[in-house]
């Protein structure tokens, strides 16, 4: 066996390390995953590719990845537009018998889900965030926790809060070479098929390792905008396995791009062959680089570049209020 070879059988993707969405109006966004879902705000930083918007995380205790839930408040774009090459729905794992609790919440905040469906012997419950983003709440025994635990809200019973994410599911037009990406270069096992949706499983003691493919055939493709999803993000532990995803990817065939530094994580891009923008982020620093555990998320954070202009940024940026900085 060729050196190489041995390489791409000890890679192997844990599961996902963030997703990241476009939103509409921040305090909106905040509402919502902080408030609703009762997700932790675990950082309030600015797009660094575009620093006079924001970049808002939520996710567990600590931001561990695998819980990380993204968005580019960007209020005036147009709604995105499904279809294929797209991810169709991002999916969260919450605990078995919570359903009812969470249809119930989703009702009481003005939001319509839809019926519990079981799939893969496992109930799903279906919604959409403020500005149209499909979510999904899986509630199944075998999905995994994260050690820094899941987050605290007053509204939201410990029992019943969202652990990580699940997975997400991929409009493909032809998924048959996104499945061979997913198998053959990054790991993932194939699960089978139920309901339309071709399941892969990456490391099954990982949290947020799922990825369903579903056909979408010959529709038209999707168009990016709000309420869509922008990329998905998965896991490298450190940066010497991220590069050796680099070369595993770029030896697949795919134009990946440099490692770009995204404070919390250093990151390479590049899209599969079904049109979706696929991102590999190192699970390290992570979000505890520049702010304590307690303080985690609660005032805006910039990267050391960007720095000298924060008083110009804060002038740009909308003013946002946390669930508990409203009373
Ligand atoms: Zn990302």
């Amino acid at each position: 066996m060729g050196v190489a070879e041995a390489k791409t059988e000890a890679l192997r993707v844990p599961g996902i390390h963030h997703v990241t969405a476009i939103s509409g109006r921040a305090q909106q966004n905040v509402d919502f995953y902080a408030d609703t879902l009762g997700l932790r705000t675990i950082k309030q930083t600015v797009n660094f590719d575009d620093p006079g918007t924001h970049h808002l995380y939520y996710g567990d205790r600590a931001g561990t990845p695998g819980t990380a839930m993204t968005f580019f408040p960007w209020e005036h774009a147009a709604h995105g537009e499904p279809g294929s090459g797209s991810t169709e729905a991002t999916g969260f794992s919450v605990p078995p018998g919570s359903l009812e609790f969470w249809t119930d919440r989703l009702r009481a905040g003005g939001f319509s889900p839809g019926e519990v469906v079981t799939r893969f012997q496992e109930e799903s419950l279906r919604c959409e965030d403020p500005d149209g983003l499909v979510l999904e709440l899986v509630a199944g025994p075998a999905t995994r926790e994260t050690s820094a635990g899941r987050p605290v809200h007053p509204g939201v019973p410990p029992e019943f809060a969202i652990r990580a994410f699940h997975g997400v599911v991929l409009d493909i037009a032809d998924p048959e070479p996104t499945a061979r990406l997913l198998t053959d270069v990054m790991g993932f096992e194939h699960m089978g098929e139920h309901d339309g949706r071709i399941r892969f499983r990456g490391d099954e003691h990982e949290v947020g390792s799922i990825v369903d493919l579903r056909a979408a055939g010959s529709g038209a493709p999707a168009h990016m905008g709000r309420g869509s999803v922008h990329h998905v993000a998965f896991r490298a532990r450190d940066d010497d396995e991220q590069e050796s995803w680099r070369e595993t990817i770029a030896a697949a065939g795919f134009s990946v791009t440099e490692v770009k530094d995204r404070c919390y994580f250093r990151s390479i891009y590049f899209r599969e062959p079904g049109g979706v923008l696929f991102e590999i982020a190192t699970d390290t620093p992570g979000f505890g680089i520049d702010e304590s555990p307690e303080e985690l998320g609660r005032s805006l954070k910039l990267p050391p570049w960007l720095e000298s202009r924060r008083s110009e940024l804060e002038a740009r940026l909308p003013k946002l209020m946390l669930p508990d900085e409203r009373s």
